[in-house]
């Protein structure tokens, strides 16, 4: 985990400095790392929920939208599948630098990324 000294913004400077390897985006499709928060959502890690910080910059990317708790839904795929987690898995690919992630991806699935590393 890359140490940011407690600060939960990034700059875009910070966020230069880190590579993302999110745990929860690798391997194959059917291995889709899901789970399911005592609140009654799905999500993509226990960390989108383990504190009131990240449950609410999960919640302004839409995973704690009403229409996405499970027992508003007949099909988990529906879930999974929905605007609010294409999204962010889009943002997950392409994005080294986890621009529009929220801090937690950053502070648990980033690693240092060392610049200029050829000359070293
Ligand atoms: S912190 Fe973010 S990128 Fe990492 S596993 Fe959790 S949701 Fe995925």
């Amino acid at each position: 985990m890359v140490d940011f000294g407690g600060d939960e913004q990034f700059t875009a400077s910070d966020r230069l400095n880190v590579k993302m390897e999110p745990q929860c985006n690798k391997g194959a499709p059917e291995d889709l790392h899901i789970m399911y928060s005592a609140t009654g959502f799905l999500l993509p890690c226990c960390l989108c929920d383990s504190t009131k910080a990240n449950h609410d910059h999960f919640a302004a990317i839409g995973f704690f939208d009403e229409e996405l708790r499970v027992e508003n839904n007949d099909n988990l795929i529906d879930i999974v599948t929905s605007d609010a987690w294409n999204e962010f898995y889009n943002s997950l690919e392409d994005n080294p630098s986890g621009f529009g992630l929220p801090p937690e991806c950053l502070k648990f699935c980033g690693v240092p990324y060392v610049h200029n590393k050829a000359i070293l």
